[in-house]
């Protein structure tokens, strides 16, 4: 019996036999315009109805539709609307022929997690400042990946038990709370820096949005799911993304409004419609493309162990939360230090979920983030500090790229006290520094090219605040 059967598979898969080669083809999907096979057509195109269409058929399709209408003007009256790029559905993207032979990864040990300790010190390198939130973000991230773990063992257990393999002495595993992150503070701060950074040390897919991109219901701008086809997308894999970063920012544009006459379709109910995701839910994204479409590949994404720390300016909150600690020493004795607030710089550290709630975010969305972590705003001297300390400091790239015309490169401590000025008046924390520096170092680099005999430029306050030129030394002849 056995040994028929083989010889059964034999001729079949041979494909030699007239007969079976007619069944197979029987059993494949055809296009439903031409009537080819798949294994003639090449890949076909699922749709809605149970219909498939070949990539011939598409592109006449297509280019048929082209002739008739002036899609690129339908593009224009209809900015949400997006077309499809044919070539992505034809041939698998990259990453989408990735993951036909995708793998399982390994589960997660013990030992890979680097410690707390550890990833601050790498923090440390490259951000300035901002000493709570990089210990705040590598316990969370440390505590994220342990409960990762633990995930699996559990679900390890689940098996076992109802494969009746469960062992009697198993310990009492318990079940670790999501640890997702509110980073609240100024533009330019270093929130996404610190998550991208955070992303890299751990060498974990990361996908940053933008929270007012999303919508409930999709039909303009980004689907709140896309955000996870992007994490997707950047990981190559659905076993890496789902143990990835995704970082949303400007996730205080999405408060509710104030005023309840309002239509609100952008706020409140894009906070409704991330709750699932925030939680872990499983996802169904669209692969190698933005947006959902019944054209495009789908695969099933669970967010549970993804990590999502959302970041936000929250302008005003400091008058909520201002306003809260002034009412409370107003009762009693404490009343003649009203305005003890008002010149606090460091007043966000003082943030509660209450005052979230004041600003306009719902008490389920707060709920599903469980740490809070407040950054400061930057003075001058951390300023100074990151133009030339981090490891990739804008400064040592400019010296790298001088050294290679062999150049030395130096910057008087004034002129660095300067810049850092400079971009405090912009009030866009480190953001301004590069387009400040940019803007005065395009003559050096266009000029010193010129010259063989130049050997050391070095750039003083007065270059800076354009009272003067920089500092020409010659290479000595000797
Ligand atoms: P935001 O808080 O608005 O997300 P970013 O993280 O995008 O700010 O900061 C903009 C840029 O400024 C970063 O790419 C980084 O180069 C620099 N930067 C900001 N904060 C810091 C910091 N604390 N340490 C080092 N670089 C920083």
């Amino acid at each position: 019996m056995a040994e028929s059967d083989d010889k059964k598979n034999a001729i079949t898969e041979s494909g030699h036999d007239g007969k079976g080669q007619e069944q197979r083809e029987k059993n494949e999907n055809r296009c439903s315009l031409c009537g080819r096979p798949e294994s003639a057509a090449g890949t076909l195109i699922s749709m809605p109805n149970g219909m498939h269409i070949c990539a011939d058929c598409m592109e006449k399709s297509l280019s048929d539709m082209r002739k008739h209408f002036d899609i690129d003007s339908l593009l224009d009256a209809a900015p949400g609307m997006q077309f499809l790029n044919m070539g992505d559905l034809m041939h698998p993207a990259p990453h989408e022929q990735k993951q036909e032979e995708e793998q399982p990864l390994p589960e997660f040990e013990m030992k890979s997690v680097p410690a707390p300790h550890v990833i601050r010190r790498q923090l440390d390198q490259y951000v300035v400042g901002q000493e709570h939130a990089k210990k705040v973000l590598s316990v969370a991230v440390y505590n994220h990946y342990k409960r990762i773990i633990e995930e699996e063992k559990i679900t390890r257990e689940k098996k076992a038990e109802s494969d009746g393999k469960a062992k009697q002495d198993t310990p009492w595993l318990v079940e670790i709370d999501k640890s997702n992150v509110l980073l609240l503070g100024p533009t330019g701060s270093g929130k996404t820096y610190l998550v991208q950074t955070l992303a890299k040390l751990l060498d974990v897919p990361l996908a940053i949005t933008d929270a007012t991109s999303l919508t409930e219901a999709g039909y303009i701008g980004d689907d709140i799911e896309s955000v996870v086809s992007k994490l997707l997308a950047a990981g190559n894999n659905v076993a890496k993304a789902e143990h990835g970063i995704i970082f949303v920012d400007e996730i205080d544009k999405i408060a509710r409004k104030k005023n309840a006459n309002q239509r609100d379709v952008s706020g409140e109910a894009v906070q409704q419609g991330m709750l699932k995701l925030l939680e872990g839910a499983e996802v169904e994204v669209p692969v190698g493309a933005t947006s959902k479409n019944a054209m495009v590949p789908m695969k099933l994404v669970n967010t549970k162990n993804i990590l999502f720390i959302v970041g936000g300016a929250f302008s005003g909150l400091e008058d909520i939360i201002r306003e809260r600690l002034n009412r409370h020493s107003s009762i009693g004795f404490q009343a003649d230090l009203k305005d003890k607030y008002d010149d606090d710089r460091y007043i966000l550290r003082k943030v509660t979920t209450e005052d979230l709630r004041k600003f306009g975010m719902i008490p389920e969305f707060l709920g599903r983030l469980p740490i809070v972590c407040p950054l400061d705003p930057l003075d001058e001297d951390m300023l100074m500090e990151i133009l030339s300390k981090p490891r990739n400091a804008i400064l040592r790239q400019y010296e790298t790229l001088l050294a290679m015309d062999e150049v030395k490169l130096t910057f008087e401590d004034g002129a660095l006290r300067a810049i850092a000025k400079q971009a405090l008046e912009k009030d866009t924390g480190a953001r301004a520094l590069r387009s400040i520096i940019e803007s005065f170092m395009l003559d050096i680099m266009y000029e010193i090219p010129k010259d063989d005999n130049i050997g050391e430029v070095v750039i003083t306050e007065d270059y800076v605040e354009h009272r003067g030129a920089p500092k020409i030394l010659m290479r000595s002849s000797g």
